[in-house]
């Protein structure tokens, strides 16, 4: 098998989210990269039409490497909640509505765990981060964070579900939590260690 290596440079991180800009942005220029984002480039968002992370973390990278000509990285990722069935799961930004609005959407979710008797709050957060060469080189690695929802919601230094999700053997929220002891235990972390193993 080719081992394909990424190379120090610029990057583009195939994402509008800012919340997910910040955070490839703090794991990767510490290696070297320039990670310049999707919004930042004016590019359009591509729709998400696949019903996996992978699947729809490849469409974003392929349309940014398609529109910049640069390898392209993109991040896929959402909170899968076991009794609710793992939704909202690739789902997960559209629970949020247009515009964003995730205190509803966590409000939404809360909802759903009252109107199933819950008594099991535990959920994960996934992450599928897709590696797009021009020449149409593709790599894709999964990350995981296992965990349960609490609420209220708690903290405001994360983004999207990051105030309701308290992570296993923490109890902080990732919301509350130090942004670089996040880093170290997110599904993103997870993945971006395998990429790093991988790749650089
Ligand atoms: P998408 O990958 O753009 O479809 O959106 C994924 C959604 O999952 C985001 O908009 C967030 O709401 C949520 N999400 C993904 N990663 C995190 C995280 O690290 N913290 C909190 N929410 C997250």
């Amino acid at each position: 098998m080719i081992v394909r290596k990424l190379m120090p440079g610029r990057l583009v991180a195939a994402t509008h989210n800012a919340g997910k800009v910040r955070e490839l942005k703090d794991l990767f220029e510490p290696l070297g990269f320039e990670v310049v984002s999707a919004a930042d480039l004016n590019l359009d968002e591509p729709d998400e039409t696949e019903f996996t992370f992978e699947g729809n973390a490849l469409i974003k990278a392929r349309a940014a490497c398609r529109a910049t000509g640069a390898p392209a990285l993109s991040d896929d990722s959402g909170l899968s909640v076991d009794a609710l069935g793992g939704q909202p799961g690739v789902f997960t930004a559209d629970w949020a509505g247009k515009p964003r609005d995730f205190s509803k959407a966590m409000e939404k979710v809360e909802r759903a765990l009252h109107d199933v008797d819950a008594t099991d709050r535990s959920a994960a957060f996934h992450c599928c981060l897709a590696v797009v060469w021009p020449d149409g080189h593709e790599e894709l690695f999964h990350g995981i964070v296992k965990g349960e929802l609490v609420w209220p919601p708690r903290g405001d230094r994360g983004f999207g579900f990051d105030p309701v999700f308290v992570a296993d053997g923490e109890t902080e929220t990732f919301g509350e939590m130090d942004p670089a002891k996040k880093h170290a235990m997110s599904h993103r972390a997870d993945a971006f260690a395998k990429l790093k193993a991988a790749l650089l």
